[in-house]
């Protein structure tokens, strides 16, 4: 990106939002995104299919949703604006979809504009928060979605960001607790379990950056699902969760992508 940053906007190292925006083929990064990108890309040359990957997930996973009659969608970790953005998606099946954005990171604030461009039928809304206070995002949401009608929760390629520490399982546990019955919670998320050394190196590469990656194993990331019904065909890599409702990903080959999906629904 060239020019004055935005305020707020730190580019003395290097953040997630930013570096996905670099893999995808953005233009709302920094060299200091850039450069922690090129050394992710040393480890594994496959991290941009991988980010199309998991952006394609959610494309898939908001058709199936919106074709289950799901007209309300909270997007938690949503990442620099790339159309199609999931209100598009799910607008597109349903034109009267509503969509509430969130996300930490100001470079997404300074850009959600492009997030609040849908359907006239429709709804889409922007929150600046952090998955860590679920309290404060529940209660921005209910300005838009009505909490007693389901909610698809997407948190896709968000909590590998949170630690243990910071209670990740426990704050999806929150989140579903305040959705009803006939609700979905969305999710991709890396792991280690395939690429043990890359990972254990990029984890270490980005740490010394200050960004903290926790990655999990699939018993890990299944956790998040406890008490909901697994829709088929389950816990996989996310190019082969229901393949037939997108495009292959140029690029993409059947190669396993270090990283999980599964989408789960509230009983
Ligand atoms: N969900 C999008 C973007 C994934 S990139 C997609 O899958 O295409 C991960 C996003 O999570 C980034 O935009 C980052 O800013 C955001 N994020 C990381 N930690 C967060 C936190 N604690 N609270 C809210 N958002 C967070």
């Amino acid at each position: 990106m060239t020019g004055q940053p935005p305020v707020g906007i730190d580019t003395s190292r290097p953040h997630p939002a930013r570096m996905y925006d670099w893999y995808l083929g953005g233009k709302d990064n920094y060299p200091v995104d850039e450069a922690m990108g090129r050394q992710m890309l040393a480890l594994d040359p496959r991290v941009p299919v991988m980010a199309r990957v998991n952006r394609a997930f959610m494309h898939r996973a908001t058709r199936w949703l919106a074709g289950q009659g799901v007209r309300q969608f909270l997007d938690i970790g949503t990442g620099i604006p790339t159309e199609p953005n999931l209100h598009q998606v799910a607008q597109q099946t349903a034109p009267d979809a509503r969509v509430v954005y969130c996300d930490n990171d100001p470079i997404v604030l300074a850009h959600a504009a492009a997030l609040l461009r849908g359907t006239d039928e429709g709804v889409t809304e922007y929150l600046q928060a952090d998955v860590r206070e679920p309290d404060a995002i529940v209660e921005g949401a209910k300005k838009v979605l009505d909490f007693t009608r389901p909610v698809a929760l997407s948190l896709i390629a968000l909590l590998h960001f949170v630690p243990d520490e910071d209670g990740a399982h426990d704050l999806v546990r929150r989140l579903l607790a305040e959705v009803p019955s006939g609700s979905y919670l969305v999710m991709t998320h890396a792991t280690a379990d395939f690429t043990p050394e890359e990972s254990a190196a990029a984890t270490e590469k980005l740490k010394a950056a200050g960004v903290t990656l926790a990655l999990r194993s699939r018993e890990e990331f299944t956790r998040f699902f406890d008490g909901l019904d697994l829709v088929e065909p389950g816990v996989e890599v996310p190019h082969r969760w229901h393949p037939e409702l997108g495009e292959p990903v140029p690029g993409q080959d059947d190669g396993v992508i270090p990283g999980y999906g599964a989408v789960g629904r509230k009983p």
